[in-house]
């Protein structure tokens, strides 16, 4: 059986146990929704940052909807709204009380919606991915967090990682060894692009928010010819057919 359930991944619980023992909390939290695109953007994605807090809009081409996003810095995790909606939105609100820009027409378009999703950014560091006849993959596994921009990739890789082990493997303890094996490193080593309260993304002080400022200005449109090396430090096996 493969897990494949996402960061909170219910397999994981059922066979390893609790979330807690292997979720690493970053020190941001977000909501994501869909709200009216009364702003008329079109084709683009606008951000707004102050120090901890950062927005972002996106506008899917002409859509009369755009996904607003309101992320933040919190020391510890938000442990009371986890189940709780209501206070997911009382604790957004009360973040961006008081902000301009958008930020007072978002905050009310995310207590109207009926999409909103409320997290931690937060990665899954397990020991082992397997168990028995249970294997885990993806971010059930090795959540990275969207701070890294590499979770969809770990989880394809792994799948397909998973497969070929289970391929050429005699049975499933050999494939599960080999599965682990050799993707764990290239997993740790793009988990570890990110540090806690460290999102180049969102500063958490003006000093950090004015050098990211100054980074983004310095941004080429040209895509660099070589991307970072933990995103290619693993040369997929071809798997026989
Ligand atoms: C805001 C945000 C931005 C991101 N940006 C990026 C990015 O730019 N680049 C990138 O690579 N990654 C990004 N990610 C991370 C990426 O989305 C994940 O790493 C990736 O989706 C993990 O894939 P997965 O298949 O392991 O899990 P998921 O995509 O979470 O899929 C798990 C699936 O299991 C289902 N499920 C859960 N429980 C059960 C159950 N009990 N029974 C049946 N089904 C169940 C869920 O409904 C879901 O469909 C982002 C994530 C977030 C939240």
């Amino acid at each position: 059986m493969v897990g494949a359930d996402g960061l909170h991944s219910r397999t994981r619980e059922l066979v390893f146990g609790p979330e807690e023992q292997f979720h690493r909390y970053l020190g941001y939290c977000f909501a994501g929704f869909t709200m009216p695109n009364t702003f008329g953007l079109s084709h683009e994605g606008v951000l707004w940052s102050a120090p901890g807090r950062g927005a972002a809009l996106y506008a899917v081409r002409d859509s009369d909807e755009l996904h607003g996003f309101l992320a933040f810095a919190r020391p510890e995790p938000p442990y009371d709204a986890f189940r709780d909606p209501a206070a997911q939105r009382d604790l957004v609100a009360a973040t961006f009380a008081g902000d301009g820009w958008k930020i007072p027409a978002m905050v009310a378009a995310m207590r109207d919606a009926d999409d909103l999703f409320f997290d931690v950014v937060s990665q899954i560091r397990q020991p082992r991915w397997a168990s028995g006849r249970v294997a885990l993959v993806g971010d059930a596994a090795s959540a990275p967090s969207f701070l890294t921009g590499q979770g969809s990739s770990l989880a394809l890789v792994g799948a397909y990682m998973l497969a070929g082990s289970l391929a050429t493997r005699p049975d499933h303890v050999a494939a599960f060894a080999a599965y682990e094996r050799d993707t764990r490193a290239f997993v740790e080593l793009n988990q570890a692009q990110v540090g806690v309260g460290s999102a180049a993304l969102f500063p958490v002080t003006a000093e950090a928010l004015a050098q990211r400022n100054e980074r983004l200005r310095g941004l080429s449109t040209v895509p660099p010819e070589t991307g970072r090396p933990a995103h290619t430090a693993l040369t997929l096996p071809a798997i026989p057919a």
